[in-house]
């Protein structure tokens, strides 16, 4: 076989694990891929896959980035501050209509580096006030879903920045096979081994029912997560409200729960940068006072982290906890993905804005999920603390301490 052949079954492999274990598209069941320009390669076999797997339809929406960057640069005050009202439309009535959804992520993390702070928050606000229904939707899982990567030559860049282009792109796609595990003689296989073990460690922590976590690393991160009562923790699969079984990040390595609004006290210091709107915010440490970040630095990106955090109310506080063990895959890459796809499952980390309303008991309900400390805001940001040498506590409802976590991975 020659490479080019290789990579194009590996390929094939991967885009059949994104329909089968990624998005378990059901015989009949129709699909909404979403995907950067530069995914079609990934997209046509997909599409392949899915029609093989018996899909009634396959709908493809190609995105660029450097419409944003053109819009960013040229676009009047009005057309930045311009959104049809129907440019949600499409995506609202797909999930009416019962579509599954694939978001293929691989966009260039610098690509809007050069452009104010204040534009890229102020569009990225109105296009997420136009996508709330949609998000929404998604995070209450109406429809099975699952975001997944595609290796580029942007994004590949600057991963392993200094090699050229074809080079750097094949050790992107290396990388992604692997922590994916696309790379295994059989990977469907592989992930029910996996998903199992998430699974155990969710229904422990989910009978534990702990009123708060205490996590510590060298970094400085001494903070206390109380989480929200009847909270649920999941990982691994999920299941959507149509009842289907659908695991929404490839890879994925978290088990994750919903941390009460009011009562997360302490410092988290960021083990990693974060990429966010095409910027690089580094250095990242956050008090926390009843719930709300108090003191907030950054080495590199300040500017920018204000912002997202002044986007609403809920955008400065807790919507996620979740824990990731140290040796995971992607954390054994030892790189930087700049992707917080990729990066969120390389350490334990925090999420600023909206909560999951599955993450507790009766959450669906609006009312219900505020009145147990729920957490609402148009942003959803994860951002990575746990290091090798974090500790991770669960303490009971009297106040015993049990380790969860010793020198970053689980003792449970
Ligand atoms: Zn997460
Ligand atoms: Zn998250």
């Amino acid at each position: 076989m020659t490479s080019a052949e290789e990579f194009g079954n590996r390929l094939a492999q991967y885009a059949k694990l994104l329909v089968h274990t990624g998005v378990n598209l059901p015989q009949g069941g129709k699909l909404l891929v979403n995907a950067p320009l530069e995914a079609a390669p990934l997209v046509r076999e997909v599409i392949r896959a899915a029609y093989r797997a018996g899909a009634l339809d396959v709908r493809v929406n190609y995105h660029d980035g450097h419409q944003a960057l053109a819009l960013c640069q040229e676009g009047s005050a009005e057309a930045l501050a311009y959104l049809p009202g129907w440019a949600a439309l499409e995506a609202e009535k797909a999930l009416e209509d019962g579509y599954a959804r694939l978001s293929v992520v691989g966009e260039d993390p610098g690509l809007l580096a050069g452009v104010s702070p204040e534009k890229v928050a102020a569009r990225s606000k109105l296009v997420a006030q136009a996508m709330r229904p949609v998000s929404e939707a998604l995070a209450g899982f109406a429809v099975n879903w699952c975001v997944a990567a595609m290796s580029t030559p942007a994004w590949a860049a600057r991963v392993f920045p200094g090699l050229a282009e074809a080079e750097a792109v094949a050790r992107l796609w290396d990388a992604i096979f692997t922590v994916t595990r696309a790379d295994q003689p059989d990977p469907v296989a592989a992930w029910n081994i996996h998903l199992a073990e998430l699974e155990r460690v969710c229904a422990l922590l989910n009978q534990k029912q702990y009123a708060s976590l205490h996590l510590k690393s060298e970094l400085g991160t001494d903070l206390t997560v109380g989480l929200v009562e009847h909270h649920i923790w999941q990982g691994g699969a999920e299941t959507a409200r149509n009842g289907i079984r659908a695991v929404p990040n490839l890879p994925t390595d978290e088990v994750f729960t919903m941390p009460h609004r009011e009562r997360v006290d302490g410092w988290a210091v960021a083990s990693k940068p974060l990429s966010l709107r095409g910027q690089l915010i580094e250095g990242i440490r956050v008090r926390f006072e009843r719930g709300r970040a108090v003191e907030v630095q950054a080495a590199t990106g300040q500017d920018t982290l204000q912002k997202l955090l002044d986007t609403d109310e809920g955008a400065a506080q807790l919507g996620e906890v979740a824990l990731v063990k140290a040796s995971a895959p992607v954390a054994q890459t030892g790189r930087l993905f700049f992707n917080t796809l990729f990066d969120e499952n390389a350490a334990s980390h925090i999420a600023l804005g909206r909560c999951y309303p599955t993450n507790v008991q009766g959450g669906e309900d609006p009312e219900a999920l505020k009145a147990a400390g729920g957490n609402d805001s148009l942003i959803h940001v994860d951002w990575m603390i746990g290091t090798p040498q974090t500790d991770v506590d669960g303490v009971t409802a009297s106040g015993e301490r049990e380790p969860l976590m010793r020198g970053g991975e689980w003792v449970i």
